[in-house]
C-alpha cells in the first residue's frame, strides 16, 4: 500500500515536531502546518489522505477550518484540543471534523485513531461524483461526459467539483473565488464567470447544467 499523507496543523512546535517524527517512523508521509490559513492553502495543494487539526490555531482557527474546508472536501480531519467541553466536542463534530482528541493524549491513541478513520474512508468510496452522464474522478481529475474524456484545466475541474458537490446550492460568486483562486487573488468576479462558460461550453450539450442566479452567483443542477 502506498503510504499515506498526513497534514499536521498545529502552532505549538514543540507538539507539531512530536507529531511529525511519531508518525513519519510509522511511515507516512507528513507535511505541517503553523496556522489555520497556510493549513487551508496546503490541505489544498497537497491533497493529505487526512488531516490532524488543532483548535486554537493563529489566523483561521480550527473550526472556521472545518467550515470552509468541508464544502469543497471529504478528507477525514481529526480534532485537537485542550478544552474538553462537550460544547467544544459538539461543534467540532457538527462543524464536519471527523474525530476529536482531548490534548494531553497519547500518540498510541491519536494513531488508532488515524488508522481508523482511513479504514473508514477506504471503505466508503468516494472517488466520483456523479451526475447523470457526467464523472468526474476525484483521484485522478478526469472528466468524463457519456464515457467520453473531458479537457478541463485545473481551476476548471476545482470549480466544477466545487458546484457538484454542493448540487442544488447557490454558490456565491465571492464565495467560489475564494475557494478556488485564495483570498489573495487579485481579480474580479468576472474570472468566475469566464470559467463557468468554458466548462458550460464542455459538459453541456442541450442541457443547462449550472444555473446562473442574476446577481449572485451559480448552482449546479443536474
Ligand atoms: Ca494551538
Amino acid at each position: 500500500m502506498l503510504n499515506q499523507k498526513l497534514l499536521i496543523i498545529e502552532d505549538e512546535i514543540n507538539l507539531q515536531n512530536a507529531l511529525k517524527y511519531y508518525f513519519e517512523h510509522e511511515n507516512y508521509i507528513v507535511d505541517t502546518a503553523n496556522d489555520g490559513e497556510m493549513g487551508l492553502s496546503k490541505a489544498r495543494s497537497v491533497d493529505p489522505s487526512i488531516i490532524i487539526l488543532d483548535l486554537m490555531l493563529p489566523k483561521l482557527d480550527g473550526l472556521e477550518f472545518c467550515r470552509l474546508f468541508r464544502i469543497e472536501s471529504d478528507i477525514p480531519i481529526i480534532m485537537l484540543t485542550a478544552k474538553g467541553s462537550e460544547t467544544d466536542k459538539v461543534l467540532g463534530l457538527e462543524i464536519g471534523a471527523d474525530d476529536y482528541l482531548v490534548k494531553p493524549f497519547a500518540m498510541r491513541e491519536l494513531l488508532a485513531r488515524v488508522r481508523a478513520l482511513l479504514r473508514r474512508k477506504s471503505n466508503n468510496n468516494h472517488k466520483y461524483l456523479i451526475s447523470e452522464n457526467l464523472k468526474i474522478n476525484l483521484d485522478s481529475h478526469i472528466t468524463n461526459l457519456d464515457d467520453k474524456k473531458v479537457k478541463l484545466s485545473p481551476k476548471e475541474f476545482l470549480l466544477l467539483k466545487l458546484l457538484m458537490k454542493n448540487k442544488g446550492k447557490v454558490l456565491n460568486r465571492n464565495f467560489i473565488l475564494d475557494h478556488i483562486w485564495g483570498r489573495n487573488y487579485i481579480g474580479d468576479n468576472r474570472t468566475v464567470d469566464v470559467h463557468i462558460r468554458w466548462i458550460r461550453k464542455k459538459i453541456e450539450s442541450g442541457t443547462e447544467r449550472i444555473i446562473t442566479i442574476r446577481g449572485v452567483g451559480y448552482r449546479f443542477e443536474k
